[in-house]
């Protein structure tokens, strides 16, 4: 299955607009991935100010494929993230941040994407983990860095609470790669540059292929320059709400969630940023939100 991005645009100073694959009306989740956001490629290089929020419930990872973005968060981290480096962010029970763009002479191309807490961990206490020493595998075809979970022997070493993977590939002109896959495991793949002929089904690009459990290879021709984002995971077993930056199992925890963050309850933390301000949680729907 080929999913279309929806073009949406994030509550920023610059008003930014982002291609959002998941979730989706046909696809919700894609082992614990539960939100893949695509940025760029873009010149505006002072492109990302999104100002202090909060989240609960998940996990960020952000990928630069070109650019810098500092990070702040409530937990007093501040850190650069450049091209080949993960930032992870585990929410729990509550954090707030913000991501700055710096100004340089690269564009800026990235993917955010969020990993659902299984139920049981979702209170835990928030944890920031950057990581620049990641496995870098020359395959047959394709570079592949891996960025997040396991893949073969290979570990990102991040702190995750479900068995997941997150690759980078960087194909070469012309590449024909076998990947191997875990038939135990759904995958997508993005393809976040040029594209690809993948297991026969043409992936353009900006696209992503959705795989079923139960594949063992992917085999990927590329006829031009390409780059693209490998995701999967054993399917998400629990029913999640999912508003605004929060994941939780219920309404109530949403509600209750959004009423601390904007009255700055001491729950999201606080810290100091070259931003300023923060940004307030929207109305809730006047429909109630079901766990899907
Ligand atoms: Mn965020």
């Amino acid at each position: 299955m080929i999913i279309e991005p929806r073009l949406v645009k994030l509550s920023t100073r610059t008003g930014v607009e982002v291609k959002r694959s998941i979730p989706h009306a046909k696809l919700k989740t894609i082992g614990a991935w539960c939100f893949i956001d695509h940025f760029g490629p873009t010149e505006q290089t002072d492109g990302m100010v999104v100002a202090k929020h909060p989240h609960i419930g998940l996990q960020t990872v952000t990928w630069l494929i070109e650019g810098k973005v500092e990070h702040r968060d409530s937990l007093g981290s501040v850190q650069e993230i450049l091209p080949g480096q993960v930032n992870i962010m585990t929410a729990g029970k509550g954090i707030s941040h913000s991501e700055l763009s710096q100004i340089g002479p690269e564009n800026l191309h990235a993917v955010q994407l969020w990993v659902a807490l299984p139920q049981q961990f979702s209170g835990i206490q928030p944890l920031f983990e950057h990581r620049a020493d990641l496995p870098v595998l020359q395959l047959d075809g394709a570079k592949a860095t891996v960025f997040a979970g396991d893949f073969g022997d290979s570990s990102a070493k991040m702190t995750i609470f479900s068995e997941l993977v997150g690759l980078e590939l960087d194909f070469e002109d012309n590449a024909r790669l076998s990947l191997p896959l875990r038939p135990d495991f759904e995958y997508g793949l993005l393809m976040v540059d040029g594209s690809a002929q993948v297991n026969g089904q043409h992936v353009a690009e900006n696209e992503l292929l959705y795989i079923e459990v139960g594949e063992s290879e992917l085999n990927i021709t590329t006829t031009t320059p390409a780059k693209a984002i490998l995701v999967g995971g054993v399917p998400f077993g629990e029913k999640i709400v999912m508003w605004w930056n929060f994941v939780a199992s219920s309404q109530k925890e949403i509600t209750e969630a959004r009423e601390q963050w904007n009255a700055r309850d001491a729950r999201f933390g606080d810290f100091e940023d070259q931003i300023g301000g923060w940004i307030p949680a929207p109305e809730l729907p006047h429909v109630n939100l079901q766990p899907r």
